[in-house]
């Protein structure tokens, strides 16, 4: 039904506690949940509601779902997926008040709100939840696993409006689902996952480089050298980039070691010998790593408000000459079209080894053979160049797809642009137990903005 958005929040008024808020756009000054990481293809939203609780939240949901009213859950507003252009004037259901944090140091779990943001993903504006419910890659990985691998239960919103719980003993299918499948059943509003004490006194090794981008291929020669057996400590970022301080072209690279600082220095002599122009290599607290790694990326790639085209690519072997390639196209690119000179690359060259021991059918999330995501970010001050951007992503992705064994293509579902078809988002092999499950829980699919799994 078309929403009217005045008096969708009168009628939640009567229903939610008096410390919920309410906001009608059209005006954005007086929306609550409207700020976006990306606003290219971003939602639109006719009404929001920020529920101040739990039972607050299941209240919003049940009278949505009983009276057929689109709505859409926001925790951070940092996803980016193209699909999100087709929400128009839906209901959103802003759940940031969930920020409790809770610690259980003997048993060694930590049970957080469904919005609390993360300091262990890529960037420290995104939520450990929605992270999580995909797959939740992450450069500790190596050592601990995924996200999903160190996730014990979950408190989770149906679409009815009922709690429920879902763990290896309660709702086992539906835990089973909800790792890597997470954003198609319902709204989890609390998450317990295992915690580890910190390795090293809480230090990690930092390594940030700018490197001229003359030597791409001894950077690509380096990380194929590590196809089969990186250290499991170890994570790489190499981000390609046009830089006016650096004089137009560089890579920028962040290497992070999480066991030890000296072992870590020992990895990092290969990119020491290509020169870097700049290089900053230091111990930091863990918990520093987001804000710190990569010359403070974070305020860059973290940052509200800009329109990015977001495609992702996906490696299974290294095709060096593919990234070569890519990396000449690229420098094209920034030279035709100054105005897309935001344009980059970010090869997530994160561990793998606990990640790849964990059995492909204990979870949903179905691409624990991949070794390496790749961020194919198109950025333009120029709107009217943005077409010509999409089409030039595309093309990259369909070139790593033809050479680095991922085809047909595999995207991992936190990372889809909205293109992409069911087996390549789920796994064909998982495809029919999770239509089992999206049946089951979410039959009339109100949770189905996201890459949803058809039924
Ligand atoms: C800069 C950047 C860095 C990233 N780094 C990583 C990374 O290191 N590892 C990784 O795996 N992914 C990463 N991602 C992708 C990220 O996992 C997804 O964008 C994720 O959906 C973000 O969730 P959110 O809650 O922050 O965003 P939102 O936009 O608030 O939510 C995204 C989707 O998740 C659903 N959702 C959010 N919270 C809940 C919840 N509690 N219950 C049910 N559904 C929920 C929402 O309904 C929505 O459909 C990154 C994205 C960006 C832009």
């Amino acid at each position: 039904m078309a929403l009217d958005g005045a008096s969708v929040i009168e009628l939640l008024k009567k229903n939610l506690s008096a410390q919920s808020q309410f906001a009608v756009p059209p005006d954005p000054q007086n929306s609550i949940g409207n700020a976006r990481w990306t606003t290219y293809k971003a939602p639109s939203f006719s009404a929001t509601v920020k529920p101040a609780n739990v039972a607050d939240i299941q209240s919003a949901i049940k009278y949505a779902t009983e009276n057929g009213i689109p709505f859409h859950v926001t925790a951070t507003g940092h996803h980016f997926t193209g699909m999100f252009e087709k929400m128009k004037n839906v209901l959103e259901i802003d759940i940031s008040s969930l920020k409790d944090i809770k610690i259980d140091k003997a048993a060694n779990t930590m049970t957080i709100g469904g919005a609390v943001r993360t300091s262990i993903g890529g960037c420290s504006t995104t939520g450990i939840v929605g992270v999580t419910l995909g797959g939740g890659l992450n450069r500790w990985q190596g050592l601990y696993g995924l996200m999903i691998d160190n996730l014990l239960s979950v408190e989770m919103i149906t679409a009815t409006g009922e709690l429920v719980k879902a763990s290896a003993k309660e709702n086992q299918e539906l835990f089973w689902g909800l790792r890597g499948a997470g954003f198609n059943f319902g709204t989890v509003v609390s998450a317990t996952y295992k915690i580890y004490d910190a390795r090293s006194g809480g230090d990690v090794l930092i390594a940030d480089m700018i490197l001229p981008y003359t030597v791409g291929s001894e950077i690509m020669r380096i990380l194929k050298g590590w196809e089969e057996n990186q250290p499991p400590a170890l994570s790489v970022a190499v981000v390609a980039t046009w830089n006016d301080e650096a004089g137009g072209p560089c890579f920028r690279v962040g290497a992070l070691y999480v066991d030890g600082i000296e072992e870590g220095k020992k990895h990092l002599q290969p990119f020491l010998d290509l020169q870097p122009m700049v290089q900053d290599i230091r111990p930091i607290p863990w918990n520093e790593v987001n804000k710190k790694w990569l010359f403070g990326i974070d305020a860059m790639l973290g940052a509200y408000g800009k329109r990015r085209i977001f495609y992702s690519g996906h490696i299974r072997r290294f095709d060096n000459p593919t990234f070569e390639w890519h990396f000449a196209e690229l420098v094209k690119l920034w030279e035709k079209y100054p105005a897309a000179r935001h344009t980059l690359l970010v090869i997530e060259d994160w561990a793998t080894k606990a990640a790849a021991e964990v059995p492909d059918d204990e979870t949903a999330y179905p691409h624990r053979d991949i070794i390496c995501h790749m961020l194919l970010i198109g950025q333009s001050t120029d709107p009217a160049l943005e077409p010509m951007l999409e089409e030039w992503l595309k093309n990259v992705r369909a070139r790593y797809q033809a050479t680095s064994g991922s085809n047909p293509l595999q995207v991992y579902i936190s990372y889809a642009s909205g293109d992409e078809d069911q087996e390549t988002l789920y796994g064909k092999s998982k495809l029919d137990r999770l239509r089992g499950l999206k049946r089951n829980w979410d039959p009339k699919g109100v949770f189905n903005f996201n890459n949803p799994i058809i039924i």
